[in-house]
């Protein structure tokens, strides 16, 4: 197998700001690092072996994964996964399983023999082209040529998307509720659950008509739940929240107990509304 890339602007960063030569210099200085035959390493040897290490930290700059949302137990290198290409369009999804300790890949449509497959390294769909650009090019070197970003109707809607996942955060965090809200941020202002529920409604729409399946489609169907329910649409809620569950088990699969720990879990999600509308569970 190939030895895994490292993406040259990345390496250009490392050796511009020294700081990794200078620990990793630091690491063999001090700790008197000896090599296979015992003697110290230093001279030519202490500079091949710095250059060792910082091209090893350019490899896991540019490969690392985080574990978990916001890298909550690491993040790692796994050198089958470093060579599944991206696509703004995926066909696969990717996340590390805590409970598994592994990192799974689930098919997200059906795949033939001899399909090749496709991931998404940026993590957001709610994207737009410029945006996911910018993020391919200067972590991975990578200009992506997917239907998203050649096609410009599905620019479109990746922009629509953008739009709406801005205003539900604002309406979920109370910031739309500020005087001038859409004229100051640019975004439609979101005033009660009934619109927040339509515009999640709106979003899990341009998922599917995109065929896109992650988390954040997950998300929507959460909101779309959440949303109804304050809105008193008990049979409404219920029902997204099943789509979230049929979503959560297409991307990450059944063993997941994991997911009860911070009561994140679609399973829990539904537990919780039934508790909430007084109903036994089936
Ligand atoms: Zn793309």
């Amino acid at each position: 197998m190939a030895k895994l890339f490292s993406q040259p602007l990345v390496t250009e960063s490392i050796k511009k700001n020294q700081h990794v030569r200078r620990e990793a210099w630091s690491f063999y200085k001090i700790k008197k690092w000896r090599d296979n035959e015992g003697n110290h390493i230093q001279g030519k040897k202490l500079n091949r072996a710095v250059k060792r290490i910082t091209n090893l930290c350019a490899v896991y700059l540019t490969h690392n994964v985080e574990l978990g949302p916001g890298g909550k137990y690491g993040s790692g290198v796994f050198s089958l996964h470093s060579r599944i290409s991206h696509s703004c369009v995926p066909n696969a999804y990717s996340s590390w399983n805590p409970t598994l300790e592994r990192l799974t890949i689930h098919a997200i449509h059906d795949l033939k023999a001899g399909d090749k497959v496709f991931i998404n390294y940026t993590g957001k769909v709610c994207r737009t082209r410029q945006q996911r650009a910018f993020s391919l090019s200067t972590t991975w070197g990578i200009v992506c040529n997917c239907v998203a970003c050649t096609e410009p109707a599905i620019d479109q809607m990746r922009r629509r998307m953008l739009v709406i996942d801005q205003a539900l955060a604002a309406y979920a965090c109370g910031a739309s509720r500020e005087l001038n809200f859409s004229a100051i941020y640019g975004i439609p202002q979101i005033s009660t659950a009934k619109e927040a529920l339509e515009a999640a409604e709106e979003l899990s729409q341009l998922f599917k008509r995109q065929r896109l399946c992650s988390m954040e489609l997950c998300q929507a169907f959460r909101d779309c739940s959440m949303y109804a329910l304050d809105a008193g649409l008990s049979d409404v809620a219920l029902e997204y929240a099943g789509k979230e569950f049929d979503l959560e088990k297409l991307l990450i699969g059944t063993e997941t107990p994991h997911l009860k720990e911070d009561l994140n879990g679609a399973k829990y999600w539904i537990e919780y509304i039934r508790n909430e509308i007084g109903c036994m569970p089936s």
